[in-house]
């Protein structure tokens, strides 16, 4: 019973951070059953949700996409970089566009070289810039968040971005750009080889599944880049500006989080 309540109680912690229905207990009442004990394997479907929100099955598989890598032979330093600190090394050196210009800190990304999960974003902001650190201004405190929802300590995750310099006033970066910085973020997920993905907002989401197709039309289905396995979501900047889309982002990194066990 107790393991119910702990259930409960997290639960409505859940609710509480990502912006859910206001759930009362009464004294009295019956404890909401914990969540089944494992995902129901796949079977292509749509996910079936019960009354709990546990999705019953994993989404349809969706956009499979293989970034060119190094070959072996590359003289190319990026896809010869043996480690992240490698690749660090290079973002921090990097002009390879005009991003470059502009930043006080290029923002490589954080994270054990042993994450199960890496999450990308657009691109560094304001603060982002200032202290060469990945989500660290207010999306970022929405993501530690969401993560600690999942029981994933943001410690435990690599978070980076699509560029790893700030777009002036905080633009979107235009298509050269992340052309001339995309190969970083490859050559990251090669390093990392994460169980998950997950793609936060339209930039990140359009450049790791290599599409034009607006984010609403890619969530809710298993991509895979390279085969493992991308969810897309809304960005937390964009939670901060619609609390709507809380509901459908926490369906999708519960998804994610299925994933990763
Ligand atoms: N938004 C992003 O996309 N990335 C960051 O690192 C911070 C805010
Ligand atoms: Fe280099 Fe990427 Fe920064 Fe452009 S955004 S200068 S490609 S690290």
């Amino acid at each position: 019973m107790s393991d119910g309540r702990a259930l409960a109680r997290q639960f409505l912690e859940q609710q509480r951070l990502l912006g859910g229905e206001p759930v009362i207990l009464s004294d009295t009442g019956p404890v909401p059953a914990p969540p089944p004990p494992q995902a129901v394997g796949r079977s292509g479907g749509q996910a079936v949700r019960r009354s709990g929100g546990q999705a019953a099955e994993l989404p349809p598989a969706g956009i499979s996409f293989d970034p060119p890598g190094g070959d072996l032979f590359s003289n190319d330093p990026v896809q010869q970089a043996g480690s992240l600190d490698a690749i660090a090394e290079l973002v921090t050196a990097c002009t390879r566009c005009r991003l470059c210009e502009g930043r006080r800190h290029a923002v490589p990304g954080e994270g054990p070289g042993d994450a199960r999960l890496v999450v990308v974003g657009e691109g560094p902001g304001r603060v982002e810039d200032q202290t060469g650190r990945p989500f660290v201004g207010q999306a970022g405190e929405l993501l530690t968040k969401i993560l600690a929802a999942i029981q994933l300590p943001r410690e435990r995750v690599f978070i980076c971005n699509v560029v790893k310099c700030r777009p002036p006033e905080n633009r979107v970066p235009q298509y050269d750009e992340i052309a001339a910085c995309v190969p970083y973020l490859f050559r990251q997920i090669d390093l990392l080889k994460p169980r998950v993905i997950l793609a936060m907002g339209g930039t990140a989401a359009q450049t790791i599944l290599n599409t034009k197709q607006a984010l609403g039309a890619l969530r809710n289905q298993v991509h895979r880049c390279r085969g493992i396995p991308v969810i897309v979501t809304y960005h937390p900047a964009a939670l901060l500006r619609n609390p709507n889309w809380k509901k459908p982002t926490w369906d999708d990194v519960r998804i994610a989080r299925r994933l990763l066990d």
